[in-house]
């Protein structure tokens, strides 16, 4: 799938008043300075759509952006940054689920996991909430430039056998990187996919 365009639209905290607008969504979640601004900048193909920075838990905010017009994007807050007070982060914790719980045209919430590390608690736990709130989730594992082939299936291993813990079926998952593009096609594909069979 070719991208034509990719606008921003709004940022709220307040699901209701997210957009109006009868197109599949997709959303993107993940502890702060995962690499989602630049996922959503590498797969829209623009430089900055989604504010990408060193600095993390800057994006506090459900921004939505609407790509080739025809279906959504929603960056959500980012999680896990000790800097933000414990009352914001519950606050937008809070605001995020709704969102979560009640966008009727999600597809599918892409959470982003840092390649690199080793399984860490609040993406389980996490992972275990959507499970049990039935919201359709994938991971996207990032920054798979910084590891060799070797790595990459080693880390997604550890991960497969941490969750074999307390799961039964495993989610499915993208390797992605921002500087090299992988998993970009995979990831549009994906989208092209859904966005045929949304009704
Ligand atoms: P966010 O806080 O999750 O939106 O993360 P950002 O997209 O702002 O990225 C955080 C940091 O990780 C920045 O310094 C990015 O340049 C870097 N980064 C993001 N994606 C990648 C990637 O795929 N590969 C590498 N090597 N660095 C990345």
């Amino acid at each position: 799938m070719e991208i034509n365009s990719a606008k921003f639209i709004c940022s709220n905290t307040d699901w209701k008043k997210c957009p109006d607008i009868h197109q599949p969504e997709y959303a993107f979640i993940g502890r702060s300075n995962v690499g989602k601004s630049s996922l959503i900048n590498c797969l829209t193909n623009s430089k900055k759509l989604a504010k990408t920075s060193g600095k993390p838990g800057k994006t506090q905010l459900i921004n939505h952006f609407h790509i080739n017009n025809a279906f959504l994007f929603a960056d959500l807050p980012g999680y896990g940054y000790a800097k933000v007070s414990k009352k914001d982060r519950a606050n937008f914790q809070d605001f995020t689920l709704k969102y979560l719980q009640n966008r009727k045209n999600l597809i599918c919430l892409f959470l982003l996991i840092d390649i690199r590390l080793s399984p860490q608690k609040i993406d389980l736990e996490f992972m275990e909430y959507c499970a049990i709130k039935k919201i359709p989730f994938m991971l996207c594992f990032t920054k798979a430039d910084k590891l060799k082939k070797r790595e990459i299936s080693q880390m997604v291993e550890a991960y497969e056998n941490k969750l074999f813990e307390s799961w039964e079926i495993l989610p499915e998952y993208f390797i992605t990187s921002s500087i090299n593009n992988i998993g970009q096609e995979e990831m549009l594909s994906f989208i092209a996919h859904h966005n045929q069979s949304f009704s």
